[in-house]
């Protein structure tokens, strides 16, 4: 655990500017924001992943995510709008193996964005893939 730089700002090890903190979720600056007030948001209970986050601990997440964002919208912080990003494995750009989301301010031209070239793929490859996800939703409660 000691090897993990969010478990130290969690635990007070490390310099942090915190916005948020209760008992399971803390919310604070991040030392390299993509655009000016980004701040991450943190279950406090160490999960590498998705797979590893109690799924109470992901809607905690969720929750004080919308908290902040209405939070920044509101203060000095200059945002139009706000993205959330979360990063789930290495392919997906995760650099820090304890789960966090993104809260990142935007404004129109701020260079910040998903780069891709989204096409339309025929039905039956979406109803291919959509057959496959959810037969592996067994058990969920959705
Ligand atoms: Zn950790």
């Amino acid at each position: 655990m000691s090897h993990c730089v969010f478990c130290a700002v969690i635990a007070g090890e490390a310099e942090s500017s915190v916005v948020y903190d209760d008992a399971h979720t803390i919310a604070f600056m991040d030392i390299r924001p993509f655009t000016p007030g980004h701040l991450l948001v943190v279950p406090k209970t160490h999960a590498a992943s998705l797979s590893e986050l109690d799924p109470d601990d992901g809607g905690r997440l969720f929750r004080v995510g919308q908290q902040v964002a209405a939070a920044l919208r509101d203060s000095a912080v200059e945002a139009e709008g706000v993205n959330f990003f979360l990063a789930d494995g290495v392919a997906a750009g995760q650099e820090v193996f304890h789960v966090h989301l993104h809260v990142v301010p935007r404004t129109a031209g701020d260079g910040f964005g998903l780069r891709g070239r989204p096409t339309t793929p025929p039905r039956a490859d979406l109803d291919y893939l959509a057959a496959s996800i959810t037969g592996r939703l067994g058990g969920a409660d959705a």
